[in-house]
């Protein structure tokens, strides 16, 4: 396996003013002002590429969720956020997106070094997408229009005015997920701050560096004072606190499913809303019609993305059966090309898996997995050395009831699967999973195409290629793969209350 890992630190290859960033402990952002946790406790982040101390990070708790909810309401009810114009609100918004350009590459530097994922990659998806969001959702501050609805008034028609209004929900607790850390910040936070509400964000434990620069870009924006408070901190204690705050309106999560079971049970005492966008185990279609070299590419693409560590990676490949040894000698070739490395160094295509827990979870499935019968046409081990490697896997010879086939892995590790005639069977075959959150299709035959695209329950589809993110596309999961939507119009009524106004005219 190609692997270029170090015994010596990343951070030198991290500019001296990022390094002194890194070397102070972080602290969080409560009401505008960057304090330490009231406990006075820390948690170390760690290089997943070489098992190195990376930063050290202020651990927030119950105690300081609390203040910062108190913070997020104060900022609503008594700053300047709640009276801003929707005009000047999303202007701020859009200097937020400004300013993540103007930091590109620190930020994916940053974002290298603490999720592992390749510096390339960060500086071309990662950062931009964030960036977007924010531009994209700028726009909306002005265009949140209620409607004017004629109403029947059985009673005493023509006598009243209707319209409804859209107000923000309020105060918002955002607990985000380590695979795309800034990015799923910006997920979050662009909508609710377009839409007016105010925010408490919990970043991820593993992952919480850009997240903490990104506070410091908001306040160079101009977002005032509490609008939005970042708190790092472990899920059990910090997360579990915000889920569960009686001073939260609206709790918007994305991570695994069980941990989203676990912030609707949080949630439910009071009712709580709560939008999820969860886990996926998405099917990816090879008809035998299709260009099968631009197949192998995407597919290749749609599972080892960011190292598999993500929610709509096309894990379980369905082939059919004419052209299933081409498209899997096809992905076995490119994977087994892929370079293993340092996110910092240039030539390093995947980066490590972001944790050790993450690590002996994936080595976990792969053990399974080739314990229960499949076979890996490349791949199936974890590289020797220093860092959290995991060698990109092809699994065949699989059962539909494998663990490797039925649970989300959130790995380099893809199961293919055969099958013989496009009909119901593939359809119940592709869809027989508790997730729906994304799929893949590949065929010159768009008729076809677009048929089996309407049969899948997922909540993107994509035909000819994989991956494709827009800020104004909706994402999210069917089934256990979520409840509502991020980005796109969609998001937009996870931040909003509907309010109906009738006033008597006659
Ligand atoms: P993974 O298992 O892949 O690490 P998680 O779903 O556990 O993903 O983590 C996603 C986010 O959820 C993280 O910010 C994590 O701290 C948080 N989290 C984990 N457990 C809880 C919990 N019980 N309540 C609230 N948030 C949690």
């Amino acid at each position: 396996m190609n692997i270029h890992t170090t015994s010596t630190s990343t951070l030198e290859r991290v500019p001296a003013e990022l390094r002194k960033w890194l070397s102070v402990p972080r602290p969080m952002l409560i009401n505008g002002k960057w304090v330490q946790a009231k406990s006075g406790k820390v948690f170390d982040v760690i290089d997943p590429a070489t098992e190195m101390h990376l930063a050290t990070v202020a651990e927030g708790d119950a105690a300081d969720i609390d203040e910062a909810v108190r913070a997020a309401r104060n900022a609503l009810d008594n700053g300047p956020w709640g009276r801003m114009s929707p005009s000047a609100r999303g202007r701020i918004v859009h200097k937020i997106g400004d300013l993540i350009l103007k930091y590109l590459d620190e930020l994916a530097q940053l974002e290298s070094l603490d999720n592992g994922k390749p510096f390339a990659v960060a500086r071309v998806a990662d950062v931009p997408l964030s960036a977007d969001i924010f531009h994209y959702m700028s726009g909306w501050a002005t265009k949140l229009e209620g409607k004017h609805i004629p109403i029947s008034n059985l009673v005493s028609p023509g006598q009243y005015l209707s319209f409804t209004r859209l107000e923000p929900v309020g105060v918002v607790g955002q607990i985000i997920p380590w695979n795309f850390p800034l990015l799923m910040a910006a997920w979050k936070l662009a909508p609710a701050l377009a839409t007016g509400c105010t925010v408490v964000l919990k970043v991820a434990e593993e992952t919480p560096l850009s997240g903490l620069r990104l506070g410091e870009i908001l306040q160079e924006a101009g977002v005032p004072d509490g609008v939005v408070n970042i708190v790092p901190g472990f899920g059990e204690t910090a997360g579990a606190a915000l889920a569960s705050h009686p001073g939260v309106a609206k709790v918007a999560f994305t991570g695994s499913t069980d941990v989203g079971r676990l912030i609707v049970q949080a949630a439910s005492r009071d009712l709580r809303k709560v939008s999820l966008e969860l886990g996926g185990k998405s099917p990816n279609i090879i008809l035998d019609d299709a260009d099968i070299e631009a197949a192998i590419a995407g597919s290749t693409a749609g599972i080892f993305f960011n190292h598999g560590q993500c929610c709509n990676a096309g894990s379980r490949l369905f082939v059919q059966e004419k052209v299933f040894d081409k498209v899997v000698s096809g992905i076995a070739a490119n994977a087994a090309k892929i370079k293993l490395g340092v996110g910092m160094d240039a030539a390093t295509e995947m980066g490590p898996m972001v944790s050790d827990v993450q690590h002996g979870r994936v080595k976990g499935y792969l053990k399974c997995g080739l314990e229960e019968g499949a076979r890996a046409v490349t791949g199936g081990s974890a590289p020797d050395g220093k860092g959290y490697f995991v060698n990109p896997t092809v699994l065949v010879d699989t059962k539909p009831d494998m663990k490797v086939v039925r649970e989300e892995i959130f790995g380099p590790v893809l199961v293919a699967i055969p099958f013989k005639e496009v009909d119901e069977k593939l359809i119940a075959t592709a869809n027989d999973t508790i997730y729906g959150l994304a799929a893949g299709v590949w065929s010159r035959d768009i008729a076809k195409a677009n048929q089996l695209a309407n049969a899948l329950k997922a909540g993107s589809v994509w035909v000819n290629c994989y991956h494709v993110f827009d800020a104004a596309l909706p994402f999210g999961g069917y089934k256990q793969s979520g409840w509502g939507r991020e980005m796109g119009q969609a998001v937009l009524s996870n931040y909003l209350e509907a309010k109906a106004i009738t006033s008597r005219i006659a």
